[in-house]
């Protein structure tokens, strides 16, 4: 039996080299397609994009804008949060919201997820969000293999410069909701399909949008 070719260092490194390429060409597609990416919570303070972030992992983002502002009339900031009850928030979030990962990550209810909206959104730290768009259509595009958030984040971040991280996975959230939806993506219509493998889409769904493209070519 034909034993299948070995992958040479030199085979990985060009493999390693045209993916960062790729991810280079997407970045800059996003841009084009929304140049004023940027997360859809409203907060003002680095307390209330933590707590606005937590809230987002069980409802909608649309939900959690329509509650924070009277949760944040009501409790405006860490002291007021840290003498209502519950008595233990006082414990665990103290004064000050952390500003590394490794100590945002400490606190309760927090991921890496949470941790990276606030260094990108809030401390201005290179940021990579993983959630549910971020997941699916980068394995789509072919950027990872991996369905880990934490492994997907690695690739991501192997692909992209640390200035694209924080931008790139918000265009990729937006274009998740607005394009490449999770049982339908709207390949015949999508700005990327030059760069876009589709790994993962149904057979018919490609067949459609390549006929398009090669009959635009
Ligand atoms: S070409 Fe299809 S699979 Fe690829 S990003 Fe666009 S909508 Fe998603």
């Amino acid at each position: 039996m034909k034993q299948p070719a070995r992958q040479t260092k030199g085979t990985r490194t060009a493999r390693a080299d045209s993916l960062r390429e790729r991810g280079a060409r997407l970045s800059g597609a996003l841009a084009s397609l929304y140049p004023e990416a940027r997360i859809s919570l409203d907060f003002e303070t680095s307390w209330q994009c933590l707590v606005a972030t937590i809230l987002s992992a069980q409802c909608t983002d649309e939900r959690v804008n329509r509650v924070t502002p009277a949760l944040f009339r009501e409790i405006p900031d860490i002291a007021a949060m840290a003498s209502a009850p519950p008595e233990r928030i006082e414990r665990l979030i103290g004064g000050q919201v952390p500003r590394t990962m490794e100590e945002l990550v400490t606190l309760p209810g927090v991921g890496r997820k949470t941790a990276n909206v606030l260094l990108g959104h809030v401390f201005g730290e290179p940021g990579l969000v993983v959630d549910t768009h971020v997941r699916r259509l980068s394995r789509r595009l072919g950027l990872t293999r991996n369905t880990d958030p934490e492994k997907i984040e690695s690739d991501l971040q192997r692909v992209l410069p640390p200035s694209d991280w924080t931008p790139f996975s918000m265009r990729l959230i937006l274009h998740g909701r607005r394009v490449c939806f999770a049982r339908s993506p709207q390949c015949e219509r999508c700005a990327l399909i030059a760069d876009c493998p589709q790994v993962g889409v149904a057979a018919n769904v490609k067949a459609r949008s390549r006929k398009k493209v090669s009959a635009q070519a």
